[in-house]
């Protein structure tokens, strides 16, 4: 399982961001390689097709923006490139490993380490500080308690909230439990971190703040992001824009 053997924690591996992350498979891998996806929902007599076909590849270091209406698939996709949700036909590989075979404890793991989720609501655990929100994917891999505090607190300052690591998310606003969620999502230096419309609950102005604080956390901490969103911001400083549309992937002019 070469997914699990990245530097732990506290590893401090820093600097990793110049070439992207070692990618095991050397550089110019892709990091992410989705192939002919399709996912059909049952649906009564009919059968919904809400992924069509769909081909996509990503680099390490990249960030990603999926566009598309309300309905056009890109929950679904996101869900499956996560291991969240499996296919109907087609493969999911990450870092060369095809995760659309693997057992369910085998994505749970893979959800641990190597893949990160963002939700549109956030999903703090409410009666948990931010700093122990943070923590949670620390414990469940059983990292070490003085890297966990280390790693919590570079975290919090990377996101912007050093100062509110004892706030419980009912004493914070809609932007810093979002950035909470993104440290808590980046604990375990994921390689891949999934954001499915992480801005839509937020004012504009808000929501423009989080998409670049993406952006820097993409760099500094070398993930690989993919965003769906129809913020202009995440549009402007994104790698690369894909649109869905009913389930069809399109390639926009890249702006890199
Ligand atoms: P988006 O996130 O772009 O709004 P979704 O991926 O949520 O789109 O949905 C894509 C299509 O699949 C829609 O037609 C939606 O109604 C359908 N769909 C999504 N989830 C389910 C489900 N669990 N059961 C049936 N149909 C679904
Ligand atoms: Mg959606």
């Amino acid at each position: 399982m070469t997914l699990a053997d990245r530097s732990g924690p506290g590893g401090g591996s820093g600097g990793g961001s110049g070439g992207g992350p070692s990618a095991g498979r050397g550089p110019g891998h892709p990091i992410l390689e989705a192939s002919d996806l399709v996912r059909e929902y049952p649906s009564g007599d009919v059968t919904i097709r809400a992924l069509r076909g769909i081909d996509l590849t990503a680099s390490p270091g990249q960030l990603l923006a999926v566009r598309g209406r309300s309905g056009s698939g890109k929950t679904t996709l996101l869900n499956i490139l996560g291991g969240l949700d499996r296919p109907t036909s087609g493969r999911v590989l990450i870092d060369g490993v095809e995760i659309s075979a693997m057992s369910e404890d085998q994505l749970v793991d893979i959800r641990r380490r190597s893949v990160a989720f963002i939700f549109q609501s956030f999903g703090l655990v409410p009666i948990l500080s931010a700093a122990e929100n943070v923590e949670i994917p620390l414990r469940l891999v059983r990292a070490e308690a003085r890297g966990r505090d280390a790693r919590v607190r570079e975290l919090l300052e990377l996101v912007g909230l050093g100062g509110r690591a004892r706030h419980r998310p009912h004493e914070l606003s809609g932007g810093e439990q979002q950035r909470v969620a993104i440290a808590r999502a980046l604990a375990n230096r994921p390689r891949i971190l999934l954001a499915d419309e992480p801005t839509g609950q937020l004012d504009s102005e808000t929501g423009h703040l989080i998409m670049l604080l993406l952006r820097d956390v993409v760099r500094t901490e070398g993930v690989t992001a993919i965003v769906a969103t129809h913020d202009p911001v995440m549009l402007d400083v994104a790698d690369r824009i894909v649109e869905l549309r009913d389930g069809e992937l399109f390639e926009h002019s890249s702006l890199a």
